[in-house]
C-alpha cells in the first residue's frame, strides 16, 4: 500500500465480529439470486458489528438495528448494540468513529445512540437512500425511513465525513467503494497482525455468494456487485482474510474473544479454526 521507503507498517488493529441478532429458516432462493441447489444453500442469516481497535483507537463498523425492525422484520435480536458493545468494554455515548458500510436498516439503524460519533458513509450511498431510486419499493425496503431521517439529523449535526471511492480513514484502516448490493456500499480494508484483512459487509452476505460469484437477491446493479467480489479479493491478503456480511460461520471458523464471549465476539485477526 506505501511505496518502499516512505512509510514503516503501520501498527495492527484487533478486528472483532460481534454477533447481534440472526434470521432462521431461509430458504437458498432467499440467499442466491433465481435459487441455488447446493445443500448449505439453504443458511441462516447472522447479523453482526465490527469493531476495530488499536490503543485508544476504536472503530465502529455499522450499528445493526434495534428492537423494533427485530418485531417489524420478523428477525430475532440477540441483543442490542449497546450492550453488544458492552462486552468489550465499549460505550455507544463515547464512540467516536462510526464507519457505515451503507444505509440498509441492519446496517445503519442505530445512529442516535452515538451522539458523539462522526459517521463515515460513501457520498453515493447517501445520494441513493434519498433519492430517486427510493421511489421503487423493492428498492426502498431494506431501508428504514427512520434511519435515514436519522442520519438526516447527523448530517445537519454536521457529524457525517463523506467519502468518494477509495479513502484512508487512518494508517492501516481504509475504505473502498464497491456498490452492487447498494449503489454506494464500501466495504472495509484493516491491517492486522495477520495482514490486510476485508470487512466485505453486503459485498458478500455468505462465503458462498463470493466462492461461488453468485449474487445475493437483493441487489441494486448485479455487475458491480460481481465486481465487487473481485475488489475484495484483491483488497485481501487472501480469502481467508475476508469476512463476509452475515455468514453464521463466521462465528465457527474464529475463535471467540474470551470463553464467556463463545458465540457472541469473535476474534478475527485471530487465524481461523477451520
Ligand atoms: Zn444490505
Ligand atoms: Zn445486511
Amino acid at each position: 500500500m506505501f511505496p518502499p521507503g516512505m512509510h514503516t507498517d503501520p501498527e495492527p488493529f484487533e478486528l472483532y465480529a460481534l454477533r447481534y441478532a440472526r434470521h432462521r429458516g431461509r430458504q437458498a432462493a432467499h440467499n442466491y439470486l433465481g435459487g441455488a441447489d447446493f445443500h448449505e444453500a439453504a443458511s441462516d442469516l447472522d447479523y453482526y458489528v465490527w469493531v476495530a481497535r488499536r490503543g485508544s483507537e476504536t472503530y465502529l463498523v455499522d450499528t445493526g438495528f434495534g428492537e423494533a425492525a427485530a418485531r417489524e422484520r420478523g428477525r430475532e435480536l440477540l441483543m442490542p448494540i449497546p450492550q453488544a458493545l458492552a462486552q468489550l468494554g465499549l460505550s455507544t455515548a463515547r464512540i467516536e468513529h462510526v464507519i457505515i458500510t451503507h444505509l440498509h436498516y441492519d446496517h445503519a439503524g442505530t445512529l442516535a445512540s452515538f451522539p458523539a460519533a462522526t459517521f463515515h458513509l460513501q457520498e453515493a450511498e447517501a445520494a441513493y437512500a434519498t433519492g430517486p431510486c427510493m421511489c421503487h419499493g423493492p428498492l426502498r425496503h431494506p431501508f428504514d425511513v427512520e434511519n435515514i431521517v436519522d442520519y438526516v439529523r447527523t448530517l445537519y449535526q454536521g457529524r457525517v465525513r463523506f467519502h468518494r471511492g477509495a479513502s484512508e480513514i487512518a494508517p492501516g484502516l481504509s475504505v473502498h467503494r464497491v456498490g452492487g448490493h447498494t449503489a454506494g456500499l464500501q466495504v472495509v480494508r484493516v491491517w492486522t497482525r495477520r495482514g490486510w484483512m476485508v470487512l466485505a459487509s453486503d459485498a458478500a452476505h455468505l462465503y458462498g455468494n463470493l466462492l461461488r460469484q453468485h449474487p445475493f437477491p437483493v441487489v441494486y446493479h448485479v455487475g458491480d456487485m460481481l465486481d465487487a467480489y473481485r475488489v475484495v479479493r484483491e483488497l485481501a491478503d487472501s480469502e481467508q482474510h475476508i469476512v463476509p456480511g452475515h455468514d453464521p460461520l463466521v462465528m465457527r471458523r474464529y475463535p471467540a474473544a474470551s470463553e464467556a464471549l463463545a458465540g457472541k465476539v469473535a476474534r478475527l485477526d485471530a487465524m481461523p479454526l477451520e
